[in-house]
């Protein structure tokens, strides 16, 4: 297939006809049934730690910001979680934390270790920009994904919100190409509605994600949080008012649809920041979209208010069964299977080619 160009992609990026919108959406989902099937994969999320060092301008655990009470869940309580993991029948455990040196590197190993001994889950990792021999001995020790947002791939304005660290580590972009050379299913993704983020960087994230050929794309939202810097306006990145992407349902969704048409056989999760932005049928409608991912939250409740990332985080009250079995009939509700096994990039049912007629319907709409 002849992918869409940036020209295309700024138009599907700008429009605003509902009847061509419902076009994009339309084959954005034929695209998804065709490539991964109408399986969505259950992930299951445990945020183990909102201890950070990093001072992200638009995040809530930011180190600067001292009026979260940190926490760190100890190894037996992420085991646990993992146990209840296979209990409610997810294939994959996601641990999830701010960029924490207390999270030493044999210590992971070893939670990592125990979890493929003991259980049948897939082991993704979410736990910031750590050193390559980190993530070497986690991938030896049986980690099978890892989830690293570059956010944006404007470099100016990921220069400008992203403060790098101390005695820098490589950009993310960099990051993820050296994952999947580690072995590593690599996920990357952006926020969409960033201040100073312009239609042009999001047809350039697009494009990004096929480059990198990425295993798992997330893009939410970007919420503000008053907390940070980005969200107080004490950060106003420059841009001019017509080029700035707003914070929509809207344009979440059209990112979804063309991360989904342009990389037809990755992981798209329709994620939490989006159901919380619409509380009602956000997640539904990502799903609708081009996504075939949702991320269950697993974090023990006393926890979950402390990992607060932006404020107002959809499901933060219930329990971890509870969530599970609202999911679940979201997804029944929508005629789709809830996924089995651990649902790895290119393990769908179905992994047809594009067929020659979904060719034609792509020339048809543009792309
Ligand atoms: N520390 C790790 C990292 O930065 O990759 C993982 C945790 S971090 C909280 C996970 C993701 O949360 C980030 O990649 C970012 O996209 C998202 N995030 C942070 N602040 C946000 C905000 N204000 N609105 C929406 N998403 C946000
Ligand atoms: Fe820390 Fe990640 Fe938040 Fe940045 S985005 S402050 S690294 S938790």
């Amino acid at each position: 297939m002849i992918g869409p160009t940036k020209a295309d992609l700024l138009e599907w990026l700008r429009e605003s006809r509902p009847a061509r919108l419902r076009e994009l959406y339309e084959l954005a989902d034929s695209v998804r049934k065709e490539r991964v099937g109408d399986a969505v994969h259950l992930r299951g999320l445990v945020e183990i730690s909102s201890h950070c060092v990093r001072q992200c301008m638009y995040c809530g655990l930011r180190q600067a910001n001292h009026d979260l009470t940190r926490y760190r869940m100890t190894r037996e309580e992420i085991l646990e979680c993992a146990r209840h993991a296979e209990v409610l029948g997810y294939g994959t455990i996601v641990m999830q934390a701010g960029e924490d040196d207390g999270l030493t590197a044999d210590w992971i190993a070893e939670i990592v270790r125990w979890i493929k001994r003991e259980t049948r889950l897939a082991v993704t990792l979410s736990l910031g920009e750590r050193p390559e021999d980190e993530l070497l001995l986690w991938k030896l020790a049986g980690a099978d994904r890892y989830l690293l947002r570059f956010e944006t791939s404007d470099r100016n304005l990921f220069r400008a919100i992203h403060p790098s660290r101390v005695g820098a580590s490589p950009d993310r972009l960099t990051l993820l190409k050296r994952l999947k050379a580690l072995g590593y299913e690599a996920g990357g993704g952006v926020m969409v509605g960033i201040p100073g983020q312009s239609f042009e960087s999001l047809a350039n994230d697009i494009l990004a994600f096929r480059a990198l050929d990425l295993d798992m794309i997330g893009i939410g939202p970007y919420i503000a949080h008053v907390a940070t810097p980005l969200g107080s306006g004490a950060l106003r990145p420059e841009i001019a008012a017509s080029a700035q992407v707003p914070v929509s349902e809207e344009m979440v969704y059209k990112m979804i649809a063309l991360a989904r048409i342009v990389c037809p056989d990755a992981n798209i999760p329709s994620t939490t920041a989006l159901a919380t932005l619409n509380r009602t049928d956000g997640r539904k409608r990502g799903l609708k979209v081009g996504a075939n991912v949702v991320m269950p939250n697993l974090t023990p409740i006393e926890y979950r208010r402390m990992y607060e990332i932006y404020p107002d985080k959809a499901c933060i009250d219930e329990s971890a069964a509870d969530c599970s079995e609202c999911l679940r009939a979201q997804i029944r509700s929508l005629g789709r299977a809830v996924g089995s096994g651990p649902g790895g990039r290119g393990t769908a049912e179905m992994e047809a080619a594009i067929v020659p007629e979904r060719s034609s319907q792509l020339v048809q709409i543009g792309i």
